[in-house]
């Protein structure tokens, strides 16, 4: 591990910080527009990224294991979802809030709601540290699915906060924080590899499984959903070609994957 890469570890995580100001930044109007088409952007990004990047190398790093642990974050994530009723990435939810009608499934809690999301930050953080650890491709393609998928759930959990009752300011200063909980899960990568160098294969592993659950489970079905069905397949198709054109461009240019 190199002092750039720590360097890269260490923007990628500030980047998504900066997501966390997405609610209060977008304007409201163009968000209603254009809310769709991101959610799917960002499904097409993190499917991609799943199969093109993380699973590969994760298996690379640590052979068959690495489905078993992919498979039980899965799992786990769905497990969490029907415990917690809580869909974290839900864009519906999100796009109602943006719209300030108030969500019957959603938790009003304003801790829970940031609580739940610092540990899936720092789940993101672990998973953007491994994959720079791996290759700056794989770091990259990471990097940016995770903060893809961030952006519309902030817009979702600014609006919450602001429909509990917290000012502007407060609300955004809370999200960026948590936001920045990812530079633990980092952190904890790249010094826990040190130690133990299976950790590395087994976060990519890992953050694959729930990729793929928050891509497919909580992103997808976004496609089928409501009008404007067009702007939805574009963001899809967006995505898949901007990280499969990297991985392929790569590829030709003689780098390995
Ligand atoms: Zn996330």
């Amino acid at each position: 591990m190199d002092a750039n890469t720590v360097l890269l570890v260490f923007i990628a995580v500030g980047l998504d910080g900066l997501a966390g100001l997405a609610g209060g930044v977008l304007s409201e109007p163009w968000l209603q527009r254009r809310l769709p088409a991101l959610v799917a952007f960002a499904a097409g990004t993190l499917l991609s990224t799943v199969f093109l990047e993380v699973l590969p190398e994760a298996v690379e790093a640590r052979g068959e294991a690495a489905f078993a642990w992919a498979f039980a974050s899965f799992v786990a994530l769905a497990l969490m979802e029907w415990a917690l009723g809580h869909h974290h990435h839900d864009a519906e939810v999100a796009a109602g809030h943006a719209h300030g009608h108030a969500h019957p499934g959603a938790p009003t809690l304003p801790s829970a709601l940031l609580a739940s999301d610092a540990l899936h930050n720092v789940g993101d953080g672990a998973a953007v540290a491994a994959a720079f650890l791996v290759s700056p491709q794989a770091g990259f393609a990471t990097a940016f699915a995770v903060i893809v998928h961030e952006l519309p759930q902030e817009v979702g959990d600014y609006a919450l906060l602001r429909a509990a009752g917290w000012s502007r300011a407060r609300s955004l200063v809370a999200l960026a924080a948590v936001q920045l909980t990812a530079a633990v899960g980092a952190a904890g990568v790249l010094l826990g590899t040190r130690y133990l160098p299976s950790l590395q294969g087994t976060v990519l592993a890992i953050a694959g499984g729930s990729f793929l659950y928050i891509g497919a489970v909580d992103l997808l079905p976004e496609l089928r959903r409501g009008p404007d069905s067009r702007q939805r397949v574009v963001g899809f198709l967006c995505g898949l070609l901007l990280i499969g054109g990297l991985h392929f461009a790569e590829a030709f240019a003689g780098g390995h994957g």
